[in-house]
């Protein structure tokens, strides 16, 4: 067990304050002994891996507003998606700008982090978790659909990782599993891409989703979401409200009658400023 110093304290609680200020919903820090001691990746996907000199990682959230979300496939989301990796990658820059004004090695690595999808499609991995890296600065757990659970948002948060190589006291990594794994991601996915029913964490078939992605991303209301709109996890929820049975019955109703009124809002986003996708 590592003790820090005063001034590593000091130095967290200001990191935290200028996360608070640049609107960061959630911050949190991991040791990089973490991506060992879990052993969940390939080496070679430790960030110590890929910079000898890191040893802490300092994980933002941002969080996504589940109305806009509930629109998907709709250019409101997409833009929506688009602003949040913005400030995500402003906020991970200045806070590494801040580290190395203190001397410390500080730099980050972008969200997302793929030159076009179809790259994906071919080899849909990313050099660095950060759903990983939420995990293990003690965020949230990873569910059923892949995605970082948290408490505060259920799924529907972007994250972003700055590395460092300043020893910064860590934030304990969560032991209970949030995802109830109550499947609606799997029932609700258009490309019924989530496989396993017995495992915590699916299978699932990422060239399928990646390929929709793609078909998205042509039609101008990329990405998908869909599995992070249905999760019913999340504090959010006592906010917006949740109704599975409207979750569950959009594709069924609306394939019947397109000017169903409960699902009038959401349509009628689709139906402005991008192309017409026949799945939801
Ligand atoms: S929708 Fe249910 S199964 Fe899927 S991630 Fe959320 S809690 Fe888990
Ligand atoms: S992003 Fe969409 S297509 Fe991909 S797994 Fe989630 S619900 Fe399915």
């Amino acid at each position: 067990m590592l003790n820090f110093s005063n001034k590593s304290y000091q130095l967290k609680f200001n990191i935290i304050n200028m996360a608070k200020k640049l609107q960061m919903n959630l911050i949190g820090f991991a040791p990089v002994e973490r991506w060992e001691k879990y052993g969940e990746t390939d080496p070679e996907y430790y960030p110590q891996n890929i910079w000898p000199e890191v040893k802490s990682v300092i994980v933002l959230g941002t969080q996504i507003y589940l109305p806009m979300l509930e629109t998907t496939p709709s250019v409101v989301y997409s833009e929506l998606y688009n602003t949040a990796n913005r400030i995500l990658d402003e906020a991970a820059y200045k806070i590494s700008n801040y580290l190395n004004v203190q001397k410390k090695q500080a730099f980050f690595f972008p969200r997302d982090c793929y030159g076009d999808i179809s790259v994906l499609i071919e080899k849909p991995a990313a050099a660095f978790s950060q759903v990983l890296a939420g995990k293990y600065a003690g965020l949230g757990t990873i569910g059923y659909n892949h995605t970082l659970i948290t408490k505060e948002f259920g799924p529907r948060v972007r994250l972003v990782s700055v590395l460092t190589n300043a020893l910064l006291p860590p934030d304990p990594v969560l032991k209970k599993d949030l995802c109830i794994k109550c499947e609606m991601c799997r029932k609700c996915c258009p490309t019924s891409s989530f496989k396993t029913t017995e495992n915590l964490i699916a299978d699932m078939d990422k060239k399928k989703c990646a390929a929709y992605h793609a078909e998205l991303k042509s039609a101008f209301c990329y990405p998908c979401g869909v599995c992070i709109k249905v999760c019913p996890i999340g504090e959010d929820r006592k906010v917006y409200g949740y109704d599975a049975k409207k979750y569950l019955g959009e594709r069924e109703v609306l394939k019947r009658n397109k000017k169903d009124p409960e699902y009038a809002g959401w349509v009628h986003c689709r139906e402005h400023g991008s192309k017409t996708v026949q799945k939801l």
